[in-house]
């Protein structure tokens, strides 16, 4: 068995990450302390639950399973939680992470795959991102996954840990088959909230700021299928088992979308009216986040099939009135 641990594998990204894997005849093995997932949604492998801080936890499961690689997406991710407690988001994302990279490095486990975020960049003045943009994080949540980026690569010159980062953008849409989809408790972002309104689940959406310096006033955003973007972490597993070395990859479709085009694009898959409101702009976030990826696409061969707004929100639709988990 080929096995790969994946930090956070009962969450959102995670899960899809361990259905691709296990497509592609590796086996995942799920590390995650079910802080915010779901134990209903590991399903493609062994789950070992634990937390990222458990040094002595990891040191096992790393020594049961002899793993090719770590995919490491377990973290804290909100940015309104961020910047209400950075104290938290700086504890779990880099001590945690810190312990997982001692942990793989001790086990002789030198492949790792990071789970990185846009959210580095901060707000560049509109601009196209690329892996050679600047990095100004707006808030302690991109400040938390910058400083992991760097321990990896300090890590890289002390013990020659290879890493392949990922720095995404917004992840939306489900697993097309339905096993598993997007659950968060609370849920906090922008679809599934809007399906939320849509079929009556909650009163309505509140639009976060309409004076943005953007064509509509709203914040833009660039949204990849979370099955394109878990296509592309096995590419990065694949990447380092071929002794590539460690490579920074952005994942975005370089098209953003205003909330306000999301919530007309919503309304016409669903063909059902959004209901929503106008209100304040959100503490911490960026006014444009859109990416290109055309060194993911011509190093790795990455090719998203399945990143259309309409895809994205069909696909999430069909999963908000099908599934969900229960702990
Ligand atoms: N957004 C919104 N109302 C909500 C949730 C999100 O207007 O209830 C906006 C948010 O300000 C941002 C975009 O939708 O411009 C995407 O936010 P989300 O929280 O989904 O992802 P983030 O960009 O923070 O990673």
């Amino acid at each position: 068995m080929v096995n790969v641990i994946v930090t956070g594998g009962a969450g959102y990204i995670g899960s899809h990450a361990c259905k691709v894997l296990r497509d592609s005849g590796f086996t995942p093995v799920t590390y995650d302390n079910l802080s915010t997932g779901w134990a209903d949604a590991v399903k493609f492998g062994p789950f070992e639950q634990g937390d990222l801080m458990d040094r002595a936890r990891l040191d096992e499961v790393f020594a049961k399973y002899q793993p090719v690689g770590v995919m490491h997406f377990a973290a804290f991710s909100q940015v309104g939680e961020a910047m209400r407690e950075p104290g938290m988001y700086w504890r779990n994302n880099v001590c945690g992470s810190l312990t997982l990279i001692e942990a793989a490095v001790a086990a002789g486990c030198l492949n790792f795959v990071f789970s990185s975020t846009c959210a580095t960049y901060g707000d560049q003045d509109g601009v196209v991102l690329d892996e050679n943009s600047a990095q100004y994080p707006l808030n302690a949540y991109g400040a938390s996954k910058r400083a992991i980026e760097d321990i990896l690569t300090d890590f890289k010159a002390s013990h020659g840990l290879e890493s392949v980062i990922f720095r995404y953008f917004n992840v939306a849409g489900a697993d097309p088959d339905g096993e598993v989809g997007e659950f968060h408790q609370p849920e906090t972002h922008l679809i599934p909230l809007m399906l939320d309104a849509i079929d009556g689940k909650r009163a309505a959406l509140t639009v976060f700021g309409t004076d943005y310096p953007t064509p509509d006033g709203t914040c833009i955003r660039d949204y990849v299928h979370v099955m394109d973007l878990v296509d592309a972490h096995v590419l990065g597993v694949k990447w380092l088992q071929d002794g590539k070395g460690s490579r920074v990859f952005n994942l975005g479709t370089g098209k953003g979308f205003s909330v306000r085009e999301v919530i007309d694009h919503s309304k016409s898959v669903t063909n059902r009216e959004v209901p929503y409101e106008l209100g304040e702009r959100r503490p911490g976030d960026a006014v444009k986040l859109v990416s290109g990826s055309t060194r993911a696409e011509a190093e790795l061969g990455w090719s998203p099939k399945r990143s259309t707004l309409e895809t994205m929100i069909a696909d999430a639709w069909r999963w908000h009135q099908n599934g969900h988990y229960d702990k």
